[in-house]
């Protein structure tokens, strides 16, 4: 018998829709995939030239566990400029990409049986990390009328004796939505009178739309600073997903015990990868903008096109590349003599009979809705929703 754990683990629901479209491209159907989890653009030549240039110079090494004090005082720089945020390098863990350094900050906070507490919609990959550490992942249910962000009461109905700590991720995957200075003052409020740490997923921070601003919580006092665990990395603001590097960055106590954690479970992240995340926080941010324009684009087409169609509502993305779009309205109703039970199945006939690939919400707690991803080219998005629009003409 393998570990029972380990067995209640469910596969990524993002992985199964992408493995099917691929599977189906690899038999020649031409399948437009809205599914992607990573921006389609390349890693920017000078940071691709540092790690070059690492790897000849040599820093093919272990480095310290909680990473090199040189990317440690680069990640301290940026966190103070973008941020307002200042930590020594002591304060600061390079992990293998910012979802491991989310499997770390659970290993370090939590006790068997402590709480969890994660609005919904929420990232998948967050309660299965907390069950994998021994930890009860609570949802909070949050309310469209404020696009399904949490509120202090949503959280205080899921509150108990054995609330540990809140993840909190803004800009949101998988609704682009963010959380405003107030909101989330109110909840950094709540979260010290209830001595509750703050996992604050900040991995979006640069791709934002409009008038929105990123917060970080940490930046409110020292008192939320001290229960805050800031999460951020390089994968999606660099489109450097295949280089792993994420980071944290806390009190030194929580630090300490993550790089321990580390030290013995991945000894440290990838020397070159941490040559090349220095360039990448360090040199000229012009790409950063430039993909940032392009999402944006990408984002107004996407979402008036939807909103123009029967049976779907999508809330307007404020960040990040996805945009999360209700099918309620269509449940109940039938395509093709099929009647529509809920996203999943939604999600099914979309793909089976129109070609288009989009990710049901039941993995991210929301199973009246679907997941489309923008990082895809323009010429995608058009021909993806063009074919959407043949599909929805169809439900009666
Ligand atoms: C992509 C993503 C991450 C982590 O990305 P890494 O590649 O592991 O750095 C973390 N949180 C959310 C919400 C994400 O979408």
């Amino acid at each position: 018998m393998l570990s029972k754990k380990a067995l209640a683990i469910s596969p990524s629901p993002t992985m199964a829709i992408d493995s099917k479209a691929k599977e189906m491209q690899s038999q020649g159907i031409d399948v437009i995939g809205f599914g992607a989890g990573e921006p389609d653009f390349d890693t920017p030549a000078l940071i691709r030239d540092e790690a070059i240039r690492a790897i000849n110079e040599g820093h093919t090494r272990y480095t310290p566990a909680a990473g090199t004090l040189e990317v440690r005082e680069a990640i301290c720089s940026k966190l103070l400029t973008d941020n307002g945020l200042s930590y020594k390098p002591s304060q600061i863990v390079v992990s293998n990409g910012a979802k491991h350094s989310i499997n770390n900050v659970l290993a370090a906070l939590l006790n068997p049986g402590d709480e969890v507490l994660i609005p919904t919609p929420y990232w998948v990959s967050y309660p299965e990390m907390v069950r994998l550490n021994d930890g009860i992942p609570v949802a909070v249910e949050t309310e469209l009328t404020n696009n399904l962000k949490a509120t202090v009461d949503d959280l205080r109905k899921s509150l108990s004796s054995k609330s540990k700590a809140l993840i909190l991720n803004s800009p949101s995957n998988p609704t682009g939505q963010v959380y405003s200075k107030e909101e989330l003052t109110a909840i950094a409020d709540f979260c010290i009178e209830n001595k509750i740490f703050v996992i604050s997923d900040e991995i979006y921070e640069k791709l934002i739309y409009g008038q929105e601003k990123h917060f970080s919580i940490a930046a409110f006092n020292e008192k939320i600073k001290d229960l805050t665990i800031v999460v951020n990395g390089v994968s999606k603001s660099y489109a450097m997903t295949g280089w792993r590097i994420g980071y944290t960055a806390s009190s030194v106590e929580i630090a300490t015990v993550m790089a321990n954690i580390q030290s013995h479970t991945a000894s440290n992240p990838n020397s070159i990868a941490q040559k090349a995340t220095v360039a990448a926080l360090k040199g000229q941010q012009d790409s950063v903008a430039e993909m940032r324009r392009a999402f944006e684009k990408r984002r107004r087409y996407i979402f008036e096109r939807i909103n123009s169609l029967p049976y779907l509502k999508a809330l307007e993305p404020q960040g990040a590349f996805y945009i999360f779009v209700s099918t309620a309205d269509a449940l109940g109703k039938s395509y093709r003599n099929n009647k529509l039970k809920n996203s999943d199945h939604f999600a099914a006939l979309l793909l089976e009979n129109q070609k288009v690939a989009v990710v049901p919400g039941t993995g991210f707690g929301a199973p009246d809705y679907v997941r489309l991803s923008f990082a895809t080219s323009m010429e995608k998005i058009v021909e993806g929703l063009n074919r959407l629009e043949i599909f929805i003409n169809e439900i009666k």
